[in-house]
């Protein structure tokens, strides 16, 4: 039976998520930014929520996942890379590690950049990867603990997914994404089509999340750091992919 996902708001931009598994009725919360808005979406729905998978420490990733973690005995996974600061963890996950929700599995990929243990849940079975803020649509999280180079690599590892993968983020950033990307990607048909989407969806106050990988391939900037569009946006033609994403990331800082 599929994977059933429910995506809410939590804050201005911060994204929730419940995730539930039909065959047995086991329920995750990616991340628990804020405690209100997910027992909202816990009662909407009817689940029960049984299990809280994290993608990374930073607070409105995990302020709630104490009392959420007390008030329904959830199972808590999280990067053991980050064991030292998030707490109540259960099951602590590395690169590889396979997590089920009920008869959903889950594979885990370790994308350090953002944050030194950001991880990404992946499940082939349910074509859908819930990257945190690790990959946004047509963006990236910022590198606050993580070098270029590391977020290169955790980005390229995301988009070897299948071009139909359903990609959920932790943040609703898509509309101010898209103007940074027309700027330095602006012959970018595919990319022209989906800012002018974005643009629609917002105005009816409708998610633009999930992506799919495919699509961010066509339209992220940052993904398509190794294009000679990007290279020359630049000024750095010729040079490694991995220049040319730092040098988007920190234009991208500047605003
Ligand atoms: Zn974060």
């Amino acid at each position: 039976m599929p994977l059933l996902i429910h995506q809410f708001a939590i804050g201005s931009d911060n994204l929730g998520i419940l995730i539930h598994d039909q065959s047995t009725g086991r329920t995750a919360s990616i991340d628990a930014g804020e405690e209100a808005p997910i027992l909202q979406a816990v009662k909407e729905t009817g689940w029960t929520l049984t299990d809280l998978f994290i993608t990374h420490h930073h607070g409105d990733h995990i302020a709630a996942l104490q009392p959420l973690k007390e008030r329904f005995g959830a199972r808590v996974v999280a990067p053991a890379a980050d064991a030292h600061r998030i707490p109540a963890i259960d099951v602590a996950v590395r690169e590889g590690d396979e997590v089920q929700l009920g008869e959903t599995g889950f594979t885990i990929f370790e994308t350090p950049g953002h944050t030194s243990g950001h991880i990404a849940y992946y499940s082939a079975e349910a074509k859908v990867v819930f990257a945190g803020d690790t990959l946004f649509s047509m963006g990236c999280g910022r590198l606050f603990e993580g070098t270029p180079h590391e977020m290169w690599t955790s980005l390229s590892k995301l988009a070897r997914l299948p071009d139909e993968t359903l990609l959920y983020c932790g943040h609703e950033y898509t509309l101010s994404n898209a103007s940074f990307a027309l700027r330095y990607d602006a012959g970018n048909a595919a990319l022209q089509k989906r800012a002018q989407a974005v643009e629609a969806l917002r105005a009816k106050g409708e998610f633009t999340i999930p992506s799919t990988i495919g699509l961010e391939k066509a339209t992220n900037p940052f993904l398509r750091a190794a294009e000679l569009d990007l290279a020359r946006a630049v000024g750095l033609a010729g040079h490694p992919a991995v220049e040319v994403f730092a040098a988007l990331r920190d234009a991208k800082n500047k605003g």
